[in-house]
């Protein structure tokens, strides 16, 4: 692997993978090394920094104005995406969409616009993406005329043979609009040779790999899917006659509807005049439910995988402060994902729990920003110390996760220039030591902090006086659900689906 990073140029590096993907797409070449190509695939996510899937879908069917309560969905949605949003509905006769780069409420800042969205059908969307010109072209819902006329789809997740599938189609002719691996799947559906559209959907997912969860607008059928590895949540509700799907239960609780059951991993469910009808075409494999959901992403309010989230990070935080108890004056979190973590800490602990650190909440989540450069900026203005309570104090801060580590030794400094004695680092999850490949957005295995160095050089980088991670039994053990159904390959580097060395999450958005 050295020796081809040593290769300056860039472009080469990515027509190498391409051409190697290439002739693999063709069944011809096997990959000589894998480390060869993980080198060229990391050496191109080094320098560029591309496009990002965290996603809030939903949907709704049988409900009079339908885009509204999307509207109402995908607001409550918002922390899963704050970069794209868009609604197609459909009124049985004509479908309709609308969907900007912005955040829900800029994208849908008039009534008139939802008014425009007829019918009592409709998915939306909420997506991250990169800034510059492509990204708006990648907002979705996707929406497609193909010979059974309008299909559209809302994604979320990644796919990890998007790139193959992609380069095959192009090379008969496929013409694609996006960057985004989602269209593969609409291109999929149309060049299907199946009779009905729910066949053709069926048909086109069992050629994808990887994380999906999706959401389907016909002209008169809502269609929800789940990959069989069930990465990502979806979750489905009533709203009296009206069946409704979302990322996350939080999303049903702000329109008034009743979470009934998730999406199975593996289900492909059509609503429609005709009620829901569940179809399973996948073989069966294991479960890989993200417990990074519960970590960080989803919100606390939400249930997700059967548990409630507030209830499971809860007990994370108790089961760090049982594995890594220390003598402190005060606790306090990283708000707003931490809270939840550092109250179970506190309560498992007997210590006290104080607000040290003040959020700006106009901020975007930094976790998520896309450059360097933004994000530092972020650290410096999206946190403010208290230092009427950490003067003169021994601090235990609780966090959800260590990243890159950059804006932990931040927001370290900013305590120890209020006036705090001691500093105690505490992380409500295992060291992160790999990058996901299925929907969640991280830097490259190089700019985690963790899959480099020890945790006692983490402690000595972030300047702390102790530093404990959750174990990764630990966090295991937390669930109602079988450690097993979960995906922890980001803190256990051991993937639970093939990665393909095209599976890099950017390299259908900068190819050469
Ligand atoms: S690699 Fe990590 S973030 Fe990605 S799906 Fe698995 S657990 Fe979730």
């Amino acid at each position: 692997m050295s020796g081809f990073l040593q290769i300056k140029n860039v472009s080469n590096l990515r027509l190498q993978a391409q051409q190697n993907v290439l002739t693999q797409a063709e069944g011809s070449i096997k990959f000589g090394s894998r480390s060869y190509i993980n080198g060229v695939e990391d050496a191109c996510q080094m320098i560029e920094n591309l496009i990002h899937e965290e996603c809030g879908i939903f949907g709704i069917y049988g409900a009079k104005k339908a885009a509204e309560l999307t509207y109402l969905g995908l607001y409550a949605l918002q922390h899963r995406g704050q970069e794209g949003a868009g609604i197609v509905s459909s009124n049985g006769e004509r479908i309709h969409q609308h969907k900007g780069s912005k955040e829900v409420n800029e994208v849908f800042f008039h009534k008139d616009i939802l008014n425009k969205l007829k019918g009592n059908l409709a998915i939306g969307h909420n997506r991250y993406s990169t800034t510059g010109a492509s990204s708006s072209v990648n907002v979705q819902p996707l929406l497609i005329k193909y010979k059974k006329g309008d299909l559209a789809v809302a994604h979320n997740g990644n796919l990890t043979n998007s790139y193959s599938l992609r380069i095959a189609m192009e090379k008969e002719g496929s013409i694609f609009q996006t960057t985004s691996d989602s269209e593969i799947i609409l291109h999929l559906v149309a060049r299907s040779k199946k009779d009905n559209v729910e066949e053709m959907i069926q048909d086109a997912l069992l050629k994808v790999k990887g994380a999906f969860s999706l959401v389907f607008c016909t002209m008169d059928s809502l269609v929800a899917a789940r990959d069989p590895h069930g990465f990502r949540p979806l979750a489905l509700g009533r709203l009296k006659d009206a069946w409704v799907v979302a990322s996350e239960t939080c999303a049903f609780d702000i329109i008034g509807a009743k979470y009934e059951r998730d999406i199975q991993p593996g289900e492909i469910a059509v609503i429609n005049r005709n009620g829901i009808k569940s179809y399973f075409p996948f073989k069966s494999v294991r479960h890989a439910f993200c417990i990074f959901e519960f970590i960080y992403f989803a919100r606390p309010d939400s249930i997700i995988f059967g548990d409630n989230v507030d209830k499971i990070r809860r007990r994370l935080g108790r089961q760090l402060a049982k594995e890594k108890p220390v003598n402190a004056d005060i606790v306090i979190s990283v708000p707003d994902s931490s809270n939840t973590a550092t109250l179970g800490y506190c309560e498992e602990s007997g210590i006290k729990y104080e607000v040290g650190l003040i959020r700006n909440h106009y901020i975007g989540r930094t976790f998520i920003e896309p450059e360097q450069k933004i994000r530092d900026l972020d650290a410096r203005i999206k946190f403010n110390p208290v230092r009427g309570v950490l003067k003169d104090k021994k601090v235990v801060i609780v966090d959800d996760s260590i990243v890159r580590g950059t804006t932990s030794k931040k927001l370290i400094k900013m305590l120890r220039a209020a006036g705090a004695t001691e500093v105690h680092f505490r992380v409500s999850s295992p060291p992160i030591i790999s990058p996901c490949f299925y929907g969640i957005d991280m830097p490259t295995k190089e700019e985690l902090v963790a899959s480099s160095k020890s945790v006692d050089q983490i402690r000595k980088y972030l300047d702390v006086n102790t530093l404990g991670y959750l174990s990764l039994p630990g966090m295991l053990s937390m669930h109602s659900l079988d450690g097993r159904d979960f995906c922890v390959a980001c803190f256990s580097g051991k993937y639970p689906t093939k990665i393909e060395a095209n599976s890099g999450k950017y390299i259908l958005e900068n190819r050469c």
